[in-house]
């Protein structure tokens, strides 16, 4: 099995190759910039120590300042935030923002730690990272394992060692911060509603409609969850989600509200399993459930072979990074299944963190309605834009979505040239 990041880097040499890229971009994008490596002690609740390995790896900056979340994960290691960052750089290209890619995180699993102990492993790890963060140079948010809470501890973290007199312009340091410490409206919601979106986008310029498709989604937290609630709302209907504790099934359709009011306060582990009125199913019973919609929105490396040999959906849509291995791609086209890619679909996220950026910036609040038609403007160009270059190349979305993303990136790295 290669490398999480040697699969990045191959998947944008294809669309490099398409577009004859020169070698000096290629050569620079095949690497991060940066890699920063703390190791940093923090006192668990017993009074034990415990060390622990922080990673935040900047990947390119030639298009704004670096911009990715941070994981709290036990799979976390330098390759896979390697890979992570290059993605964030071709996302952030893609969607036309003025951002650069970057990826941090620590190996561990949220849920082995307490609340106290969380606050001070975020606190002690932000510490750690110094000027290696900043409101114009790195801006971390939000990843699988973190979320509100600890971006705002990441915020006040870094405006305490700030200048007094900073403290507050700081604040746009971190997004995805709650809306009461200046986080954005709109920005829990925005990596799920952007994925329908995107598919909302994608269904009007393939003269299909959402309304009544049958979806199966893998992962219910942030991106899962507001993936099944703004499908939902846009009509269709969620027959199937799978988690970490297993799947659950419905046929006749699963309210999100029900499964995470469940989810939320009842279930013993936080997962789905056990939920009142949906059927238990294997993790590979998921993925061989009918449906007209696939979401992985939870871990890397879903889609093996096999699976895409038994799937039995007409479009991925990938809320999750990486969620499709290399093998399952051929395959997958073969049986004719459409794969909308991850730096598109699921860059609702990045979207809506750049909106919190700017209006920080700004000192401003906008509404929820706002933020949302913002949010479909800037997908549905995307969307179009890489339907467009798939036409152009006759070649897959992915390979598309690459090269709309190049392409902004080779005209701004060319122009600005190899220093010195
Ligand atoms: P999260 O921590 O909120 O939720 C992760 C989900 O994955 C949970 O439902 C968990 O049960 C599930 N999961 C964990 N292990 C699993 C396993 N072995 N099998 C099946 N399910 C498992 O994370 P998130 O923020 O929703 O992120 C999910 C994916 O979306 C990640 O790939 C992340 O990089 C990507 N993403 C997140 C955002 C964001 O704004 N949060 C933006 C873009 C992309």
């Amino acid at each position: 099995m290669s490398s999480l990041h040697t699969t990045a880097v191959r998947q944008f040499e294809r669309a490099a190759d398409l577009l004859d890229l020169n070698t000096a971009n290629r050569l620079i994008l095949a690497s991060p910039k940066n890699e920063v490596v703390v190791n940093f002690p923090i006192t668990m609740d017993d009074g034990s120590t415990q060390l622990l390995t922080g990673y935040r790896v900047q990947h390119n900056n030639s298009l704004g300042p670096y911009k990715g979340g941070m994981r709290f994960s036990p799979a976390v290691d330098i390759d896979e935030v390697r890979a992570l960052a290059t993605w964030m750089t071709f996302k952030t290209a893609l969607v036309d923002i003025p951002f650069g890619g970057a990826k941090g995180g620590i190996a561990i699993n949220p849920r082995d730690y307490s609340p106290t102990e969380l606050e001070r492993i975020v606190r002690r790890f932000t510490f750690a990272l110094g000027s290696n963060i900043g409101p114009d140079h790195d801006i971390p948010a939000p990843d699988m394992g973190t979320n509100a809470q600890h971006m705002v501890w990441m915020m006040d973290t870094y405006s305490s060692m700030a200048s007094a007199a900073d403290r507050h312009t700081v604040r746009r340091v971190v997004t995805g911060k709650t809306v009461a410490t200046g986080g954005s409206r709109g920005r829990d919601k925005a990596t799920g509603q952007g994925l329908t979106f995107v598919l909302e986008a994608w269904c009007n310029r393939t003269g299909q409609n959402i309304d009544a498709m049958r979806c199966a989604i893998q992962g219910f937290g942030n991106v899962g969850e507001h993936a099944a609630r703004t499908l939902t709302a846009a009509g269709a209907v969620i027959v199937a989600v799978a988690d970490h504790t297993g799947a659950v099934h419905n046929p006749d359709g699963i309210d999100p509200e029900e499964l995470w009011k469940y989810t939320s306060s009842v279930s013993p582990n936080g997962g789905v399993v056990g939920a009142p009125g949906l059927n238990s199913i294997s993790t590979e019973e998921f993925w061989r459930v009918q449906c007209d919609v696939m979401v992985p929105a939870a871990l890397e490396r879903q889609v093996t072979a096999e699976r895409a040999r038994n799937l039995r959906a007409t479009v991925i849509i990938e809320g999750a990074n990486g969620p499709t291995m290399p093998e399952a791609e051929p395959i997958l086209a073969e049986r004719d299944i459409t794969v909308l890619p991850d730096i598109l679909a699921n860059a609702g996220g990045v979207t809506v963190s750049y909106f919190e950026w700017v209006q920080n910036r700004a000192g401003d609040a906008w509404t929820l309605v706002d933020v949302d038609a913002r949010l479909r403007r800037s997908l549905r160009e995307a969307t179009d834009a890489v339907l467009e270059a798939a036409a152009e190349f006759d070649c897959s979305l992915r390979d598309a979505a690459y090269v709309v993303a190049l392409r902004r990136l080779n005209t701004v790295m060319s122009q600005r040239g190899v220093f010195p």
